[in-house]
């Protein structure tokens, strides 16, 4: 053994050196600044072709330089999201203060496993876990919760508990040859056919429910839908309400839900199937759930008080959930990956739990502090917790409050702005939420009157899908001709949620996330849509 040479690489890699840290991020810092000067997007092209060839692993060590030096191309080459062009998607940029949060646990590199691996950090997750659930139950006694990989992972958590209520020792057993079905709405995100797959109740089994034109479930047929997989033998495991679907911000009703679900169940002899709340991307709105929205203390907009007063109403709704996921990762501002699956009443995640003999290496575990003994992964990072609490008392319930009114604020004057042209029709006019979705049509077509036809049945799924490509054509003229300094960036869905007669309906969209936007940005999205023509 090369003493020297083992000392020099710990010295290097192991041994703090405050100085070069700072220095790199520094750097990093600096390209970021430089950054912002350019317009968003490729800042750099792509090299997938030789990704695979050249996966290079250097022979000597290095210094943390050269750990700069790998990634560098690619950090470069990464948009941050800062721009106030970002329209495109669910996604905005990261706040600060949930970048404080996250240094501060890459330092510690604390694992939620068991506390014992994590000291205290199991302390913060505890605390924001309790902090959302108040904001999102608002009235809640024993709630409990654990951060995951994202919404996708706190959603199959809600279809794992639903399983577990209509087929007891699942976990163990199997489904055990019973036909076991899951609820969704049919504007929900593709997540929950994924956890159906990987569940094992498979996707055929997961019954998606049209929705209205505000993009939530409809309540006749989910009731339809109940009796009839009742009568046909099937164990509803769970239903899915969305809270704020991904493209136009549908809200389901979740107190009616509740009832249905119970009186359906009951009428069959059923155990309720689980109640999960997918409100990974509309949960933010629960910052406003005690704006008094009279007093109006932040001063907003006259205009927007009425969005705001339905969000507060359908948020209320959220407790009467099971369980629901939240994605602090998008409109939280806080940083990947920070999701919580969160229960209303703490005794739902025992149906979750090992016993200690099946985890041997955590023999003293504790169900209330090592979470390892009922979460789907082992190893757990904590960023979650430190990006939460580090925004949520950064930023602060006020703060929130400014953040979220500002988001659906600009969707509401991008939304009348759109109306006011003949040739364009908003598909989401009702929603209370930071996202708009539009048809774009030629100049003399009138668009609200095509979407009366396709509501009223006077045209067929052939008639529209003339009509279908011109609003895609155009959304493609648009992009071929984005100038790059001014133009927001948008996104084209094909199917924005809700189906009338069965037709889904593409749109343009645009979500307004990063809070940078405001309303100049809109008056150019508008001249480019008239200069379109
Ligand atoms: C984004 C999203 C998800 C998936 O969340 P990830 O964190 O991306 O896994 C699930 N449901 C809804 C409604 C979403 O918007």
């Amino acid at each position: 053994m090369d003493r020297a040479r083992l000392d020099q690489l710990v010295k290097t890699f192991f041994v703090c050196n405050r100085r070069q840290i700072s220095e790199i991020f520094d750097e990093l810092l600096s390209a970021m600044e430089a950054e912002a000067t350019l317009p968003p997007g490729g800042l750099m092209s792509r090299n997938y072709e030789t990704a695979q060839a050249n996966p290079e692993i250097h022979t000597l060590p290095g210094n943390l330089k050269d750990a700069r030096d790998a990634v560098f191309p690619f950090f470069w080459g990464t948009d941050s999201w800062y721009s106030k062009l970002h329209l495109e998607n669910v996604k905005g940029p990261p706040n600060f203060a949930s970048l404080i949060g996250a240094l501060a646990c890459l330092l510690k590199n604390p694992n939620l496993c068991v506390d014992t691996y994590c000291l205290r950090s199991n302390e913060l997750e505890v605390k924001a876990i309790t902090a959302l659930a108040n904001l999102i139950f608002y009235h809640t006694d024993s709630p409990w919760g654990v951060f995951t990989m994202g919404g996708t992972i706190s959603n199959l958590y809600g279809g794992k508990l639903g399983i577990e209520k209509v087929v007891p020792h699942a976990m163990r057993d199997g489904l055990a040859g019973h036909r076991v079905v899951g609820i969704v709405s049919g504007a929900a995100h593709y997540s929950n056919a994924t956890l159906a797959g990987w569940l094992g109740i498979g996707t055929g089994n997961l019954h998606a429910i049209p929705t209205d034109r505000a993009c939530a479930m409809r309540l006749d047929l989910l009731e339809e839908t109940l009796h009839r997989l009742y009568r046909d033998g099937a164990r509803v495991a769970f239903v899915m309400a969305t809270f704020g679907t991904t493209d136009a911000f549908g809200i389901d009703d979740i107190a009616a839900m509740r009832a249905i679900l119970e009186r359906a169940a009951q009428q069959h002899g059923a155990v309720t199937p689980h109640l999960h709340v997918d409100a990974a991307a509309g949960w933010t709105v629960c910052f406003l759930t005690e704006y008094d929205t009279v007093a109006n203390p932040l001063g907003i907009d006259p205009q927007t008080l009425p969005f705001i007063q339905q969000a507060q109403q359908r948020a209320a709704g959220i407790r009467h959930a099971d369980s629901v996921t939240i994605d602090f990762h998008k409109m939280g501002w806080g940083h990947y990956p920070s999701s919580a699956f969160i229960v209303n009443r703490r005794q739902d995640l025992a149906r979750l739990f090992r016993n200690v003999e099946d985890v041997p290496y955590f023999c003293e575990a504790d169900y209330r502090h090592d979470p390892a003994l009922f979460t789907l992964e082992c190893s757990r990072p904590a960023i979650g917790p430190y990006t939460v609490m580090a925004s949520l008392n950064g930023i602060g319930l006020q703060g929130y409050q400014l953040l979220v009114a500002h988001a659906i604020d600009m969707a509401r004057v991008l939304k009348e702005r759109i109306e006011q042209l003949d040739y364009c029709k908003v598909l989401n006019l009702e929603t209370p939420g930071p996202t708009v979705v539009w048809w774009v049509l030629p100049h003399g077509r009138n668009a609200g009157e095509i979407l009366a036809r396709i509501e009223s049945g006077a045209l067929q799924a052939a008639d529209c899908r003339r009509y279908f490509s011109e609003i895609q054509r155009l959304f493609e003229k648009r992009e071929a001709t984005l100038d790059l300094q001014r133009d927001a960036r948008l996104t084209f869905t094909t199917a924005m949620g809700y189906t009338p007669h069965g037709i889904p309906l593409p749109a343009w969209k645009a979500v307004f996330y990063n809070p940078q936007t405001d309303e100049s940005v809109i008056d150019r999205l508008i001249s480019s849509i008239e200069e379109l023509m």
